[in-house]
């Protein structure tokens, strides 16, 4: 039986040790912290996943909270135009209908009954904080060592990749609650839907849907540009003054999201979270002092800003990745070529989320204003955005370069030509094009400048 150590109990050491389990390996889970410890600390994310992640865990049959979690049917964007006496109005608003539900399951929740289910299978969980000279020590016993462990120190074992990374410092500072007593949004109140508004010069307010220990939540999470405006929470340690703070930025630049948000309460002392860091690649193999190697998974060798809330499906892939790459090679060893060759064949899918996510974390070019705009008028254009969260592979199709979003827009205009009509009359009576929208950011910017 091959003998497997694995570095971090997050969302890829979990599923990647439960799939090993399964597959009669003996996997060794070391983790900082006990399941319990988790279950009362601090949230660490909002990990809303979409669906080709959800059906990873689905094939694992480790879905425990599929039945109670939200079921997100809608992706949803809004951006904010130019400041007025009461604050920024809405200039676009949809949302494009999701092809297979997302959800978010609180991490608490999830990685503790993980780790509970790993154990009473017979895994062997260990509660240590690794470090690189306990790997060095443990190289020898077994077959491969996995580093799962997130953005924890760990990662410095593994160098970073210039070339990948573009940004040397954070792009965003992270600001999340969790509450209960969010109200629906009222042109929409039947629909549970992730909502991202995008407010120029100040960031990205995420209102989202989730399974929460005390039930279903929402999470407020304000993605502030460093220096902004909405960059005000770093020091702040009580968490009734964190979530006052997020409201009051809420009622300026996101008065529609306010409105419903007016008696929450926060889900559990818990329930804040406030942090940045560079999004950065780095070499998927690190070298022990004793010259073993330790192979990087998921966050340790991939970390994207959660601006498209990407970190935790890229772990789920990188985990069933690795999962398959494992159990193909069958009883050779885990060497160098090996460990390249299961790094290769994740960035295959990752190398897409690192690029649609530091596109999206740039001022948005001309071509992206215009088709964010048009996605209000086109539901078939904000369909496709909204399941490119799924697969931002797609992106690479109509995104980026300014010619093939042009083209895009044509043809979705075509073939939505009697809609596209209809919805030009809506125009004429007082609604926004995208040429309005691209003048509007323009205008909100210089606004957003004076707020700050
Ligand atoms: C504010 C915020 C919002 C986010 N929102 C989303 C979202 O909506 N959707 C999404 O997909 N992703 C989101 N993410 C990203 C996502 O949470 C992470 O990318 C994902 O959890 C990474 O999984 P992982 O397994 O690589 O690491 P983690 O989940 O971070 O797990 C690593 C584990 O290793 C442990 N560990 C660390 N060092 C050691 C050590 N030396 N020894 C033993 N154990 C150790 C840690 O305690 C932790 O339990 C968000 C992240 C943040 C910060």
């Amino acid at each position: 039986m091959r003998r497997m150590l694995i570095v971090g109990a997050g969302q890829s050491g979990l599923q990647l040790a439960l799939g090993l389990q399964a597959q009669g390996y003996e996997v060794t889970l070391m983790s900082n912290r006990t399941a319990d410890e988790i279950r009362v600390g601090r949230v660490m994310s909002t990990q809303c996943m979409f669906h080709t992640a959800l059906q990873h865990e689905r094939d694992l049959e480790i879905n425990f909270w599929e039945e109670q979690a939200p079921r997100i049917q809608g992706l949803g964007v809004s951006v904010a135009g130019p400041v007025t006496p009461l604050g920024h109005p809405r200039l676009v608003d949809w949302v494009g209908e999701l092809d297979g539900c997302a959800q978010s399951v609180d991490q608490r929740l999830k990685m503790a009954g993980w780790m509970d289910a790993f154990e009473r299978r017979g895994g062997r969980l260990v509660i240590h904080g690794a470090t690189v000279s306990d790997l060095n020590f443990l190289a020898e016993r077994y077959d491969l060592l996995l580093v799962a462990a997130g953005k924890g120190e760990l990662g410095s074992l593994f160098g970073r990749d210039a070339t990948r990374s573009p940004y040397t410092s954070p792009q965003r500072a992270l600001a999340v609650a969790y509450v209960h007593g969010l109200a629906p949004r009222l042109e929409h109140p039947d629909l549970e839907a992730v909502r991202c508004n995008l407010v120029p010069d100040v960031g990205e307010l995420y209102v989202m849907p989730a399974l929460t220990a005390s039930g279903r939540a929402d999470i407020l999470f304000w993605e502030a540009i460093p220096g902004g405006p909405a960059d005000v929470f770093e020091g702040v340690t009580d968490p009734s003054e964190h979530l006052a703070l997020t409201l009051e930025l809420m009622e300026w630049f996101t008065p529609w999201e306010y409105g419903r948000a007016t008696r929450v309460e926060l889900t559990d002392a818990g329930g804040t979270l406030s942090g940045r860091y560079t999004p950065t690649v780095r070499d998927p193999i690190g070298r022990l002092p004793g010259g073993g190697l330790v192979l990087g998974v998921a966050d340790v060798v991939v970390t994207n800003d959660p601006l498209t809330g990407q970190g935790s499906n890229s772990a789920a892939k990188c985990a069933a990745s690795y999962l398959a790459s494992i159990v193909e090679h069958g009883d050779r060893p885990f060497d160098e070529a090996w460990m390249r060759r299961t790094f290769a064949r994740f960035w295959a899918t990752a190398r897409h989320v690192t690029k649609w996510t530091n596109a999206m974390l740039a001022p948005p070019p001309d071509h992206i204003v215009r088709l964010l705009g048009a996605a209000g008028q086109l539901p078939a254009v904000a369909h496709r955005f909204a399941n490119g969260f799924d697969d931002p592979a797609d992106f690479e199709n109509f995104f980026y370069e300014p010619d093939k979003t042009a083209a895009y827009l044509e043809e979705a205009e075509a073939a939505g030509a009697a809609e596209v009509a209809e919805d030009a009359e809506d125009a004429e009576d007082g609604g926004t094009d995208a040429a309005d929208v691209g003048d509007a950011i323009d205008t909100a910017s210089e606004a957003a400048e004076q707020v700050g």
